[in-house]
């Protein structure tokens, strides 16, 4: 098979016009999908095949299926953003290929090539184009990958089936509102040393939900997980990494070291501080050290990223032992403008560092 091929059967029963119009007037985040899905099948001895562009359909699978039982499956998450000149970008998607396959491979899956990755997510996006909403949304594009054999041995599956499915996307916080509250996890882990936590699995997800249960009755937003060691150090959010703006000008996340997914986003900001001559520091900080900067004026800002949410300030922090505000407990200066910078590099309005807008359909 030629991996950059995918057939494209277009659907029968596609949405009008004017049903998508009112579908993506207010989509929200991850309700609405488009008309198509691309799907490939791997198969050991035989490798990739299969690969097509169709009708979005559920899937029928065996109740033995590997997924269902042994949680053999990993996603991804990028942004196709329509430009102001019509056309499409999609941002650094190489990146997301790469950590598709670095997920894979620590799940004991196959590698998804490259370019078949890319040529999934391509020509999806192509069919869909329409579904992109104007404005400041996105079509938010999930790429994911599962054990599809039936059987119910433990060993890594001999069956895969990867799927690219595409979701309008307006704000990712239903609140909408500028700074969000976090619940500190003391008990609950979501990651640990040597296990899954750089992998973006849907395992990792599954294990961070009681968590994010209790943010939710605490009135909190999202979760804000430590070390599993010494529940000391701050790792990351259940679906986001955290930056912290230091009143002296230095900015620290949090180092990556196994138990920390690999944010693109992460990345991104502190290539884009770097280089106009912020001093961004990858090193460890301690959850009471947090709320001591915080009470003492040092930290300025916090903020929270990831592609769903882009950055999000983080405007108070709250544990079983007291809560502290952030700042002004608002989105500040430092955090809106990183936002504003990284959303105009991925809209196309601002140039950014070469290679990172992909323009999709030319
Ligand atoms: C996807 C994800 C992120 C953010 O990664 P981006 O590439 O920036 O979208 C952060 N943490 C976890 C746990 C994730 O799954």
């Amino acid at each position: 098979m030629q991996p950059q091929f995918f057939e494209v059967r277009p659907s029968s029963n596609a949405r009008s016009a004017d049903e998508r119009e009112g579908l993506i007037k207010d989509p929200g985040f991850g309700k609405i999908f488009t008309d198509h899905m691309a799907t490939a099948i791997w198969t050991r001895g035989r490798g990739w095949h299969s690969a097509h562009i169709g009708a979005r359909r559920s899937f029928s699978i065996d109740p033995a299926a590997g997924v269902l039982h042994y949680a053999q499956e990993i996603f991804e998450g990028m942004k196709a953003y329509r430009r102001d000149d019509g056309r499409i970008n999609l941002f650094r998607p190489e990146q997301n290929a790469r950590r598709f396959n670095a997920s894979a491979r620590r799940m004991a899956m196959p590698d998804v090539p490259e370019d078949l990755f890319l040529a999934a997510v391509e020509s999806l996006v192509d069919i869909d184009r329409e579904w992109i909403p104007r404005g400041d949304g996105s079509l938010y594009i999930r790429p994911f990958m599962f054990a599809s054999e039936a059987f119910l041995g433990v060993r890594p599956a001999d069956e895969f089936i990867f799927c690219v499915i595409a979701s309008p996307a307006g704000a990712y916080f239903k609140s909408g509102k500028r700074a969000v509250t976090l619940w500190v996890s003391d008990h609950l882990n979501r990651a640990g040393p040597g296990g899954t936590g750089a992998a973006k699995c849907g395992g990792n997800y599954a294990a961070s939900l009681l968590a994010q249960a209790e943010a939710y009755e605490q009135d909190c937003d999202q979760v804000v997980f430590l070390d599993a060691v010494e529940h000391r150090w701050v790792d990351e959010l259940g679906g986001m990494n955290l930056f912290f703006v230091f009143d002296d000008g230095r900015v620290v996340t949090p180092p990556l070291g196994g138990t920390i997914l690999p944010g693109i986003t992460r990345a991104s900001i502190i290539e884009l501080l770097r280089q106009r001559g912020t001093e961004v520091a990858e090193e460890p900080y301690a959850i009471d050290q947090w709320e001591d900067d915080a009470r003492s004026g040092k930290l300025k800002e916090a903020f929270a990223c990831g592609t769903a949410a882009v950055v999000t300030a983080v405007g108070r922090v709250k544990s079983r032992n007291g809560d502290w505000a952030v700042g002004q407990g608002d989105e500040g200066t430092f955090t809106a403008a990183i936002r504003s910078e990284l959303l105009g590099i991925q809209c196309g309005l601002v140039e950014g560092p070469a290679g990172w807008v992909r323009p999709v359909g030319l």
